[in-house]
């Protein structure tokens, strides 16, 4: 499956940009049974890659400003519903070490259309 991660405030706090604990692994291992994980961000001032890259976890950023050049199976994001169509699903957020915050949005991608944008349109 193709799997897309939002990067603020599901990789990595909202508020201090700390990587989510077991994140990191979360995603090694989703790859390591096979699933493609890529990223996302409606931030285009925020270097991800290079937070990334610090933090030992490899892939690609894409801009949620544009049209993705593939369609993904699920979308991990705290704010799903603006982006992705299909059901959410609530999982414990993390705002900063700080501050653990309330809940994460998953959605699931469950239908798209050959006219329909990745997003909601
Ligand atoms: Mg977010």
């Amino acid at each position: 499956m193709n799997i897309i991660f939002d990067l603020s405030g599901t990789v990595f706090g909202s508020s201090d940009r700390s990587l989510r604990p077991g994140m990191k692994e979360a995603i090694q291992a989703l790859r390591d049974s096979g699933n493609t994980v890529e990223f996302w961000t409606s931030d285009p001032s925020e270097n991800f890659e290079e937070l990334l890259g610090r933090e030992g976890i490899e892939g690609r950023v894409f801009s949620k400003w544009e049209p993705l050049p593939f369609v993904p199976d699920i979308c991990v994001d705290d704010e799903p519903h603006g982006w992705m169509p299909g059901h959410h699903y609530k999982v414990p957020k993390h705002v900063s070490r700080q501050y653990p915050g309330s809940s994460i949005l998953v959605a699931e991608l469950i239908y798209i259309s050959e006219k329909m944008n990745f997003f909601w349109d």
